[in-house]
């Protein structure tokens, strides 16, 4: 069976541990078929990000070029052991998406897929930083803590809805649960997440099946298997992805997350290149 991983970061994102090649080459000792590197796009282009350390998310700006020359060179060296796909992940904040497509146009012939995700909300204090644990304290400014899950899938549908946002996959699609926080009033934030489920089976959009939760304290991939089902009924296509911030969790759980997906009735995987999507069976 063919594996790939599709999500990976590394020192470019500041806060992850090894270099380019040190990820490339793990991934070619673990025998995959694709490594996808998928560093945090650069912040720093957003407005009003004052109260969210966003030097430790991701590289500057003056250091894409760096990024994709490096990553081009590594598609050609290692090209027979490997397939090396370029990629970004890229936050979604509401209203802010032009800047993005300023800079991701000058790399657009080298792009393979582009992970949306959502790792802060708008909020009436500013911007809130939910999956890092620093602003673990920032939970106890809402009453109920729902309030941020229909914040972040009201968010996610907006992403899903913006024409003037590119992006092929969703990344950790229920990130709020990643400190084992679940949803009071589970119904209605079900519902919430199927509406974005619909959109994204709408828009053709491809969900990751994200073991980095299976790391954190929900101990569980993103997203559930119960969500994965829906997505599954919905003819949704998925990706596998480690979402590593070290060269040892490359696949991590990829064996197990596979035997899930079978159960579930899955019998491919997504796979891009340069934005387009092909499949491999599994
Ligand atoms: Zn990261
Ligand atoms: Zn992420």
């Amino acid at each position: 069976m063919l594996l790939e991983d599709w999500h990976t970061h590394s020192s470019f994102c500041r806060h992850a541990t090894g270099n380019l090649e040190q990820y490339v080459i793990a991934a070619i000792n673990k025998k995959l078929n694709v490594i996808g590197l998928s560093a945090h796009f650069p912040y720093e282009i957003l407005k009003e990000i004052e109260n969210i350390p966003y030097q430790e998310y991701s590289m500057p700006t003056d250091e894409l070029d760096s990024y994709v020359f490096n990553a081009i060179s590594l598609r050609e060296k290692y090209k027979n052991q490997i397939a090396v796909k370029i990629a970004f992940e890229l936050d979604f904040v509401e209203k802010q998406v032009e800047k993005h497509h300023k800079y991701l146009q000058k790399y657009s012939d080298q792009i393979d897929y582009i992970i949306g995700s959502i790792h802060n909300l708008n909020t009436s204090f500013g911007l809130f930083a939910f999956d890092d644990f620093r602003f673990l304290n920032y939970y106890d400014r809402f009453e109920d803590t729902d309030e941020i899950f229909m914040n972040y899938y009201k968010t996610m549908q907006a992403m899903i809805s913006s024409e003037q946002f590119h992006f092929t996959t969703i990344g950790h699609f229920d990130l709020p649960k990643k400190f084992n926080i679940l949803p009071n009033n589970k119904e209605l934030i079900m519902e919430e997440e199927f509406k974005a489920l619909q959109l994204a089976k709408k828009r053709d959009i491809v969900i990751e099946i994200n073991t980095s939760g299976l790391r954190r304290p929900i101990k569980e991939q993103y997203p559930s298997e119960e969500i994965i089902k829906k997505m599954y009924n919905l003819g949704i296509d998925v990706v596998l992805g480690s979402d590593a911030h070290h060269p040892n969790e490359i696949a991590y759980e990829f064996k197990s997350s596979i035997r899930l997906l079978k159960k579930i009735g899955y019998k491919r995987l997504a796979h891009f290149t340069k934005m387009a999507k092909t499949y491999v069976k599994i």
